[in-house]
């Protein structure tokens, strides 16, 4: 058989596109791009940088396993010290010279010749044996249709789009959304704002953790001069949180109970006035939607200068928002910090698979992959990060390398010429999606709320399994899962 070296794209440049090139070129692959649409590599680190920005994983945890960064300087590191450490990573393991940024893929198109046509937003053709998709989750803002918006006289920001010329001091500032974001970004602008509005639709249960403090001192250079050490504890600690976050979110244990005991202590002890206790009580179980983490939101809500309304916004009008009981505030600056269209994955990129199927099409009733990397009518295309990866219990940084060691195994196969395409059967992806819609039954995500994690046809887009399990699925590939030609 002939050897042919195959010519690998990965769309994006965030956690999983880093990972994947990695992997890949560690496996001796050397024909890869990776294609960026930002201007710096990063994902999520690079296009979010609003005011108080931080990584609620502890910042020894949230790190690639293949680069151990011994000093950071927070424990939960801020999102400019979390970007850097994606640039440095690419610098250091000379992955630079791979990828290119400012570089937005609009079209892909499997050809019946047997390949991947490829055209970027410059109307340029690329041509690929296989396409990666590792465009991430949380990528797209959604942006509310509330009444009178784009008539608001004001600047009005998402905050995943953050004007860093945008002044907010002195000013009179509406927050809406109390996800992770909105909580980070209330409390970092509400010490220097004349007055914060945040709107609050459905309350948040918010654990408490000192998200300021810095990293122990002398960690760093211990951690330096030890590297098997830092590999070896990193490993430990990203096993055991995955291990307490998977049992404590998958199964109705003691240590469940014990989180959520702990979340409502939270409340009950920072929170003393009863009128505003009661506003900021969510009716759902704690960890049911994406846990929030602040050690400063009570803080910031308690302020004088903040107001918590939980009243419905009915209208935006030129210089306030109304709400349903008739109020008006005034207000300089509206704040959207209303999340994403979590279940887009690679669109709105127009994805054409075998026999012309769209992605639109083959994911009419929600996105469906088996694996969280393979979709039926897609050959040669595998995604990282894709549907139903575990957000919020098993490190991504973990998932991402374990998901390209499982692409490369494929990949290796087509360079030996043991197969020119892989497509994964449907009937393997309906089995996968039945046996995760039987483990999400006990699940918190699926005890009553509504969050993020909820496809329109309201399925939970998460991994409800463990990480041995993980391991397991992704460890050698299936023949009897794909087509193979
Ligand atoms: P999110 O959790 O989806 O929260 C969006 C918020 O906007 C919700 O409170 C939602 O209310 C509200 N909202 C949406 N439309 C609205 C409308 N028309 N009127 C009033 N309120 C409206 O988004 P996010 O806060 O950006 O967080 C998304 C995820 O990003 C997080 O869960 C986390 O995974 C990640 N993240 C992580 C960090 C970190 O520190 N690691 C920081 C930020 C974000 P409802 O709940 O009523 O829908």
């Amino acid at each position: 058989m002939t050897e042919r070296e195959p010519r690998v794209l990965i769309i994006g440049a965030g956690v999983a596109g880093i990972t994947t090139a990695h992997v890949l070129r560690e496996r001796g692959f050397t024909d890869i791009t990776v294609l960026e649409k930002g201007s710096d590599v990063g994902g999520v680190w690079y296009w979010n940088h609003y005011p108080g920005l931080r990584c609620d994983v502890p910042s020894q945890i949230y790190q690639f396993g293949f680069a151990p960064k011994p000093d950071w300087q927070h424990a939960w590191a801020t999102g400019a010290a979390i970007q850097r450490y994606h640039r440095d990573v690419v610098e250091q393991l000379g992955l630079a010279e791979l990828i290119r940024l400012d570089t937005e893929v609009t079209d892909a198109q499997w050809d019946e010749r047997r390949h991947w046509v490829v055209t970027t937003a410059a109307g340029e053709e690329l041509v690929a044996d296989f396409l990666i998709c590792a465009t991430g989750v949380l990528h797209h803002p959604f942006i509310p249709e509330i009444p009178g918006l784009a008539d608001f006289a004001g600047p009005v920001v998402h905050t995943a789009r953050w004007d860093d010329e945008l002044a907010t001091d002195g000013k009179r500032i509406a927050v809406i959304g109390t996800g992770s974001t909105g909580v980070q970004v209330v409390s970092a602008l509400q010490p220097d704002a004349a007055s914060i509005d945040h709107y609050v639709r459905s309350a948040q249960w918010i654990l408490w953790a000192p998200m300021s403090l810095r990293q122990m001192p002398g960690v760093a250079a211990v951690l330096a001069r030890l590297p098997k050490v830092h590999r070896t504890l990193y490993r430990l600690m990203a096993f055991g949180g995955s291990r307490l976050l998977t049992d404590v979110t998958t199964r109705p244990t003691w240590r469940r109970r014990a989180v959520q005991a702990y979340a409502r202590a939270c409340l009950r002890i920072q929170v003393r006035d009863k009128t505003l206790r009661a506003k900021l009580q969510p009716d759902y179980e704690p960890l049911c939607k994406r846990q929030v983490v602040s050690g400063s939101y009570y803080r910031a809500i308690r302020a004088d200068n903040a107001d918590l309304v939980t009243d419905d916004i009915a209208e935006v009008t030129p210089n306030g928002i109304r709400t349903a009981d008739g109020t008006h505030r005034d207000t300089d600056v509206i704040v959207l910090a209303t999340g994403f269209h979590a279940h887009n994955y690679m669109r709105p990129m127009r994805l054409h698979g075998r026999d012309g199927i769209s992605i639109d099409d083959a994911w009419a009733k929600g996105p469906r992959a088996y694996q969280m990397t393979a979709i039926p009518g897609f050959p040669n295309l595998f995604t990282v990060l894709g549907p139903n990866s575990p957000t919020g219990s098993i490190s991504l940084q973990y998932t991402s390398e374990l998901t390209a060691r499982y692409i490369a195994q494929w990949l290796a196969k087509f360079r030996t010429g043991e197969l020119t395409t892989v497509e994964v059967t449907d009937q393997a992806t309906t089995r996968f999606n039945d046996d995760v819609a039987i483990a999400m039954g006990p699940t918190v995500w699926n005890t009553g709320c509504n969050s993020w994690y909820l496809t329109e046809g309201g399925n939970v887009d998460l991994w409800p399994f463990d990480r041995a399990t993980m391991k397991a699925m992704l460890g050698s590939p299936d023949p009897a899962a794909f087509h193979l030609s």
